[in-house]
């Protein structure tokens, strides 16, 4: 071989090495998301003492504007994981998805279409992340780094692709189950009150709460009561990302 042919594959592949070496996501403006490697962390619960971070899933939808007044209203803010085809699909429901992320609550992602991301191909449960990252920057020009796995289920490939991408991955330590008594305000509203009820709780770490935007009595009737009994009860009421401690530049990427 010609000694320039070689020195000419040499520094390809020098080049290729160097090309490698970059980081694949270009999330690299905020030191939070530098450090990750690795996969995705998987949150249970809040690390402040006397934060409750209440999570709603599934929307946009119906009820999303008139959860926005509820929670404006009392100043507080949320963490909305947002399909993008659903219940809603998120186009139809933008100006609800761009207010949100305006007053200031955790825009998140509980992927395009619920599907359970272990269950699918590889390039499947990718896309299930990205075509929603693509309609986030749509609308907010940005894309969330907090996500919801639908079901609460994760595998160990679905988790690395999750970190590859920079998402950390947010379960719940509390379950009002709305779903499954859509129509029983008790049945959720229980769950804050005996939690409430414990006054040493407050000097804990605090609690993710989940339930579903797209259930009118969770969003317009327990929301606000549940809120209400918890700023009454002395909890602040604060997003994931606030509940752990994570600045807000770190909530969102490029
Ligand atoms: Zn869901």
């Amino acid at each position: 071989m010609p000694s320039f042919l070689r020195l000419a594959i040499a520094a390809t592949i020098f080049a290729a090495a160097l090309v490698s070496a970059v980081p694949v996501t270009s999330s690299s403006t905020s030191p939070f998301l530098q450090k990750r490697s690795g996969p995705a962390p998987v949150i249970y619960r809040c690390t402040v003492p006397g934060t409750i971070a209440i999570t709603f899933d599934d929307g946009p939808f119906l009820y999303t504007n008139g959860l926005l007044d509820i929670l404006k209203s009392r100043a507080v803010k949320a963490t909305f994981f947002f399909n993008g085809n659903t219940y809603g699909r998120i186009e139809d429901f933008a100006a609800s998805v761009k207010r949100a992320y305006q007053e200031g609550h955790q825009v998140a992602s509980h992927t395009w279409d619920h599907k359970d991301l272990p269950s699918l191909s590889p390039s499947e449960a990718l896309a299930e992340m990205t075509m929603l990252e693509d309609a986030f920057r749509k609308i907010i020009g940005v894309r969330p780094t907090y996500m919801r796995p639908p079901f609460g289920s994760v595998s160990a490939p679905v988790l690395e692709m999750l970190g590859q991408r920079n998402y950390t991955a947010v379960m719940w330590d509390m379950d009002t189950q709305d779903w499954a008594h859509p129509d029983d305000f008790n049945a959720s509203y229980q769950l804050y009150e005996a939690l409430f009820n414990k006054t040493e709780e407050l000097g804990q770490p605090g609690h993710i709460v989940l339930q579903h935007e797209v259930n009118q009595v969770t969003a317009l009737q327990v929301a606000p009561m549940a809120i209400d009994l918890a700023l009454v009860s002395g909890y602040k009421v604060v997003t994931v990302g606030e509940c752990l401690g994570d600045p807000k530049s770190n909530w969102y990427t490029v």
